[in-house]
């Protein structure tokens, strides 16, 4: 296995990575290699694609029309879940209801650096930045920088934004139809008693699971009554002070990584 520098850009690529190959760039990344970072033939780069692992690449032509990297050898494989201890939490998603874009990107960023596996924008009553305001494009630049940055080896999914009850709706759906699909809600209640749920985590060890954090108004009661009523939520607490959405986000991460989670 060669061995990475970490100061080597690393790149995010849709295409296969084998030894050997020749890859181009697409336009926009060729841009930044040439234009921005102003690196020349011979110059070294990381490059992934979520399913091959990380590989060493130079680039071997770089001119106005495109840019060539040659593949040479691989960095490191791309991780199983067979390699990681059964009884973690290793695919998280984040249902997040929509705050204001800088607040969004931000969030993308830091929830792409703490290890989600998808990012879905879900709508409840309060969200402001309701469907229009959610650029799905940009969530995914941002998650793909975020991943480039912070040396992961995939790259999270990011979903259109749906309805609360829609998304709802096929997690219940998925349960009777197919059991590999059940995943675990951990419902983040800034109403919720200080320290609920933090007993029940433990139970959730290597099951998939969808965190939920609420929207600046945070969720109206029917809303709150409807994922109590649900089997397959754990309503938790995040402590006595309201957190803005995104700080929510980050701290609920945290908590999950650490207790059941890959920290
Ligand atoms: N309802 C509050 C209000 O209007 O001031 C604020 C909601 S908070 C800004 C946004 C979301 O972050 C909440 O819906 C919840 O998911 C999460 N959150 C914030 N503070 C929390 C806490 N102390 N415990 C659990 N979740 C919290």
């Amino acid at each position: 296995m060669a061995r990475a520098n970490a100061t080597w850009q690393r790149l995010y690529v849709t295409a296969d990575l084998s030894a050997d190959a020749a890859l181009p760039l697409d336009d926009k990344q060729a841009h930044y290699i040439r234009n921005v970072l102003r690196l020349n033939e011979g110059a070294d780069l990381l490059l992934f694609n979520g399913r091959d692992g990380e590989w060493h690449g130079a680039i071997e032509q770089i001119s106005k029309k495109q840019v060539i990297v040659r593949l040479v050898a691989q960095t490191r494989p791309q991780q199983s879940d067979g390699q990681m201890s059964p009884d973690i939490c290793r695919d998280i998603w984040l249902m997040v209801a929509p705050v204001k874009k800088d607040r969004l990107d931000y969030l993308a960023q830091k929830a792409t650096e703490m290890g989600v596996t998808k990012l879905a924008p879900v709508i409840t009553r309060r969200t402001q930045n309701a469907k229009g305001g959610v650029k799905t494009d940009k969530l995914i630049a941002n998650v793909i920088e975020a991943a480039e940055q912070c040396n992961l080896l995939s790259v999270p999914e990011v979903d259109e934004p749906r309805k609360l009850a829609d998304v709802l709706a096929d997690f219940s759906a998925n349960e009777q139809v197919n059991e590999q699909a059940k995943r675990h809600i951990v419902f983040c209640d800034e109403e919720a008693a200080i320290g609920s749920g933090r007993d029940a985590l433990p139970a959730l060890k290597g099951q998939k699971l969808a965190l939920l954090i609420g929207p600046e108004g945070g969720f109206d009661d029917e809303e709150r009554a409807m994922l109590e009523a649900r089997g397959d939520v754990t309503c938790v607490s995040l402590g006595p002070r309201i957190l803005r959405t995104d700080t929510a986000v980050v701290a609920a991460l945290a908590l999950l990584q650490s207790q059941i989670g890959d920290w």
